[in-house]
């Protein structure tokens, strides 16, 4: 006997997507934090555009698009000289496909605030003080005890506990990669008289330090960032406002600007690492729990809420016995790519932007930053840095014909005609929900979606789509299905209605 089906431990960005997954499916769960309280924090404060997918399938994307800004000016100074306003949030436009082109900056607290509002309306909640001290499991439950001595019993345990991750420990998955025992950032969430509320700055030196100051939209807060190397000013001291102050008075020249009423102070390490395994057993882990980025990346956090949307359907399914354990591996195999990739990239980019090597200063003076003025170029590094490439074509889950979008891509948004109603909609209406959803395009095949219903009931909505923006944008002629997984990604792209058929049962257990 179990106690809950799934048990969250970690309520951060990663946890509560998880569990607004679980909750809209019926699942049973609880999440716990070892939090006394909810934390006020700015941490992860860039939401990319495929995370917004995400917000939208979860119905609150609204809510980060007003509660959030998609345009700040980056003030760019070299050497205390303004060299450069780069406006990287601009100039991308909603697209018919893409309708989240940019990112949304917001402090990562009321990001999970926004979660957390969710999660309580589908029925959850966070509960805090409550600290994972270990774990057991059988074939058929996880024990997990409490630091309170409360033993829960569940099904399936996912720690999205952080970094420092209990549950990985526990659980044994091994977290190698490099922590830096010399490279550390100083960061803090702090009010600052003397600059316009209008935008972001950093400041370069030729000393390779570097300070930055980034407004929080919907606060009166900045957040601080600076990076400290061995033997300078900072490298072995606590974090204190002073400190913060003094040091920015130093390296920026600007005795001007104050910073007052420190609502978060702290130093951080350089650190990329990534765990061998997100499963064993019945225990997964995900999010920062999995893998660390450099912060400066900008992924950690979004990495972390797409690694929840993954696995989400996959442990709903089964846990209500409607899937083989297979399924469940197909996590890893899918994630754990996507989160070395990242890791990859960001670290490179942390390399070239802060650098203390003479030839990547120079490459980040003289090539890149002048190179990121041009729209083109910021939006190629949008597009980059937005997440919607991800894909998953190389996945067991992904199969049947090539095509303009192909098994295991990101099935994109196109206006339409509501089959049923035939009110103007669009895809990500139709696909918005805990089902998959099958394109049919161009042609009845009479009886299927009634065969499918009988077998499958609300867990796959069938659409068929007359010749418009849809079957152009995905390339399908007459008699193409495209089934839709839940998380958004194409799983069958097909001509024979059995291939689908065939593909569903592979999926269930019956
Ligand atoms: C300054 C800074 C800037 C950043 N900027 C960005 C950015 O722009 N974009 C981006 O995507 N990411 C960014 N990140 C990274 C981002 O903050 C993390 O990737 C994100 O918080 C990870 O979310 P998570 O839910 O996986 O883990 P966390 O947010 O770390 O949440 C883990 C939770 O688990 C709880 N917990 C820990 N141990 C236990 C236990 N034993 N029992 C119970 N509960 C436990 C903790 O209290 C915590 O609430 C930034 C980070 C920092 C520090």
């Amino acid at each position: 006997m179990t106690d809950v089906d799934v048990l969250i431990v970690g309520g951060g960005p990663t946890g509560l997507t998880l569990a607004c997954e679980l909750a809209r499916r019926g699942v049973t769960f609880r999440v716990i934090d070892r939090s006394p309280e909810f934390h006020h924090q700015s941490r992860g404060k860039g939401i990319q555009p495929r995370s917004l997918e995400v917000f939208d399938d979860l119905g609150v994307v609204q809510n980060f698009l007003d509660a959030g800004t998609a345009e700040m000016p980056a003030r760019i100074h070299m050497d205390r000289r303004f060299v450069a306003e780069l406006h990287l949030l601009a100039g991308a436009h909603p697209r018919p496909d893409v309708p989240y082109p940019t990112l949304v900056l917001l402090p990562q607290w009321r990001t999970e605030r926004i979660l957390r509002a969710r999660l309580a309306e589908l029925g959850g909640h966070v509960e805090l003080g409550l600290r994972l001290a270990g774990l057991e499991q059988s074939d058929n439950q996880v024990v997990a005890h409490l630091a309170t001595g409360e033993v829960i019993h569940a099904s399936y345990l996912v720690g999205c506990d952080g970094g420092g991750s209990a549950v990985r420990e526990a659980a044994g998955l091994a977290f190698p990669g490099l922590v830096s025992e010399t490279e550390h950032y100083l960061l803090g969430d702090v009010e600052v008289d003397g600059l316009p509320r209008d935008g972001s700055y950093v400041w370069y030196a030729a000393d390779e330090s570097s300070v930055g100051l980034a407004l929080l939209p919907g606060t009166q807060s900045w957040q601080f960032g600076l990076t400290v190397r061995p033997g300078e000013e900072g490298a072995g001291q606590e974090p204190s406002l002073e400190l913060f102050q003094r040091l920015f008075a130093q390296r920026t020249g600007r005795t001007d600007v104050r910073l007052h009423n420190p609502t978060w102070l702290s130093r951080f390490s350089y650190k990329v690492r990534l765990a061998d395994h997100f499963r064993a057993g019945r225990v997964f882990i995900a999010g920062d729990a999995a893998h660390v980025h450099p912060i400066a990346g900008g992924l950690g956090m979004n990495t972390g809420i797409q690694d929840a949307y993954n696995l989400g359907w996959k442990l709903a399914r089964a846990v209500r016995g409607q899937a083989p354990d297979s399924l469940l591996d197909t996590y890893e195999r899918e994630r754990r790519p996507v989160a070395e990739s990242v890791l990859r990239t960001s670290g490179a980019g942390m390399t070239t932007l802060f650098s203390t090597k003479p030839l990547m200063t120079c490459l980040r003076d003289r090539i890149i930053l002048p190179l990121m003025r041009s729209t083109a170029v910021t939006k190629a590094i949008i597009s980059k840095t937005s997440q919607l490439s991800v894909n998953y074509r190389d996945s067991e889950l992904s199969v049947g014909d090539k095509g303009k979008v192909r098994p295991g891509d990101r099935a994109p948004d196109s206006p339409c005609r509501h089959p049923v109603t035939g009110e103007p909609s669009r895809l990500f209406d139709l696909f918005r929900g805990p089902h998959f959803t099958l394109l049919h395009f161009g042609a009845v095949v009479p009886g299927l979606a009634e065969r499918l219903d009988a077998l499958h009931g609300d867990d796959i909505r069938v659409h068929h789509l007359e010749p418009g923006p849809p079957s152009k944008r995905y390339g399908a002629g007459k008699g193409t299905f495209v089934l839709v997984r839940p998380d958004g990604y194409v799983a069958v792209r097909t001509r024979s209605a059995d291939a689908v058929a065939d593909y569903l049962r592979t999926l269930s257990v019956a």
